[in-house]
């Protein structure tokens, strides 16, 4: 058997961490076995995927050195590897299963299923959904079908019993199937849902392992009754432990920058932030700390992954990323790796209009300009008051902005500028004071260059982990005003950007 693993991202936001970790481990198993590693989209969800985010993602795990054998950018012999490209494929598999009975079509419509939720909830029942699309007949759901009646189809699950689904690193595992719902296959525009088409694409796809994060684990037994359905043999699965904050819950942006390309603008290695993921839940026979792709390569052992949630601590990696430098990077390469980092004309030529017209000599460049080449700037508190601005503003202040900007996708100097000022008269304050602690958090005093074109710059990453190292410093909002706030947010006129109130 030819080994093939793979990685299925959703492009609906930044690269993860998370994502780099899972297809490190799936990149290593595959070159270890002489196998493929294959890189495929999962964007059915199309409100939320953006050719932006797919982008981000290809290009991260390409700056990590993750090089995969088939995917949407190269090609290969089982493509289509982008998921809304294979629309007719599920819509074929679903009716597949429809023809044998096993699933069902479902013309409930969204305010009829929210009805049955909230009886059953009054009913102190867990909300399920309760198989009203089973009654009825096949020749009567044909019919509406027919007349374009809009519906979903959905799979059948067993009523009763145990399934009972084997992973390389638990053994077996037993789900009843009361806690399985009767999953829709295929929504209502005709997409299919993620358990429809990651079955199919890794059986059409060839996969022979599935190794991808422990929250999964609950959609196996749908994933093993649909190979069941159609007649396949199933991947093995092996579900890796999910990364932690060191507080030991899940690895979440709220606590921890998640995003590759926030380790990437900090000045991380690659071959360290790797190295350090390949730590996570494995180590090397000799213990060692250190050791390249080629050395984990050399003797990666995917049976050896300790399922204790591994903490992903930023204080390790820049101990590691130190390492690195010192030892690894000699002149030369430490020269042209800064260069590649961020003092190269791609990355100078935009920060010349900001400075320009501000400075004398050369000398005044780097004072002027030096935070947009620095990570979280150590702040002063007394800097953030402001005549007209307590300490309870600012951190109002600069949670609202957090928030607005949480949502914003396109990081142009003039959408920022307007995210920005739509919050100054609803918040109360003149653009110009409101803008105040911004600046101190973002370029560390309150007299810098232009703040907009600057946060352009900088970049999401850096801009988001700014406002929240000044939140902690500040103390940031108690529960009380967090979720005040967060009222008060959500009930402001969105604009032209999603509210993050849902996210
Ligand atoms: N699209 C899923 C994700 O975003 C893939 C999960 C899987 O590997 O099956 O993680």
């Amino acid at each position: 058997m030819t080994v093939r693993t793979r990685i299925a991202p959703s492009p609906t936001g930044d690269p993860h961490v998370g994502t780099a970790y899972v297809a490190l481990f799936n990149y290593c198993f595959a070159r270890q076995h002489g196998g493929s590693f294959v890189l495929r989209i999962e964007d059915t969800d199309s409100a939320r995927s953006t050719a932006a985010s797919e982008a981000m993602i290809l290009d991260a795990l390409r700056w990590l050195g993750l090089a995969w054998d088939e995917g949407p950018d190269i090609g290969g012999a089982r493509g289509p590897y982008r998921q809304s490209e294979r629309a007719e494929i599920y819509r074929a598999h679903a009716e597949q299963l429809l023809a044998q009975g096993d699933a069902f079509r479902c013309f409930a419509t969204p305010e009829e299923l929210e009805t049955m939720r909230r009886e059953q909830v009054a009913r102190g029942e867990t909300p399920r959904y309760d198989g009203r699309g089973l009654r009825l007949s096949a020749a009567e759901a044909e019919a509406r079908a027919g007349r374009g009646e809009p519906h979903v189809i959905r799979m059948k699950v067993p009523g009763e019993g145990v399934c009972r689904i084997s992973d390389r690193l638990r053994g077996e595992i037993d789900i009843p199937w009361a806690q399985v719902d009767m999953q829709v296959l295929l929504k209502a525009d005709g997409m299919p849902t993620y358990h429809l088409a990651n079955v199919v694409d890794d059986h059409l796809m060839g996969i022979t392992h599935v190794i991808r994060g422990e929250e999964w684990i609950n959609s196996a037994p749908k994933h093993q009754l649909l190979y069941r359905y159609f007649g396949w043999t199933m991947p093995e699965l092996c579900h890796l432990p999910l990364l932690r904050n060191p507080d030991q819950s899940k690895l979440s942006k709220r606590k921890n920058p998640t995003s590759i390309n926030y380790y990437r603008a900090m000045g991380y290695l690659p071959e360290a932030l790797l190295n350090y993921l390949g730590r996570m839940g494995w180590s090397m026979p000799d213990e060692a700390e250190k050791f390249s792709l080629a050395e984990m390569l050399a003797h990666f052992d995917l049976d050896k992954v300790r399922l204790g949630g591994p903490v992903f601590d930023i204080g390790k990696l820049d101990w590691l990323n130190g390492r690195w430098i010192r030892e690894d990077l000699d002149e030369r390469a430490f020269a042209d790796r800064v260069a590649e980092w961020a003092f190269n004309r791609q990355r100078l030529e935009p920060v010349v209009p900001l400075i320009k017209e501000r400075i004398e000599k050369f000398t005044e460049i780097v004072p002027l300009a030096g935070f947009l080449f620095s990570g979280l700037p150590a702040h002063d508190e007394d800097a953030f008051v402001h005549r007209k601005l307590d300490k309870e503003d600012c951190v109002r202040i600069l949670q609202f902005v957090s928030w607005r900007l949480d949502a914003l996708d396109d990081w142009h100097r003039d959408r920022l500028f307007a995210a920005v000022e739509a919050l100054a008269e609803p918040l109360g304050y003149k653009l110009r004071d409101l803008t105040a602690p911004l600046y101190v958090a973002i370029a560390g005093s309150p007299s810098a260059p232009p703040l907009f074109d600057a946060m352009a710059l900088l970049g999401p990453d850096l801009v988001r982990a700014r406002l929240r190292h000044a939140l902690v410093h500040l103390g940031g909002p108690s529960k009380k005003q967090t979720k005040q706030w967060q009222k008060e947010f959500a009930a402001l006129d969105p604009g032209p950007w999603p509210s993050v109130g849902g996210k």
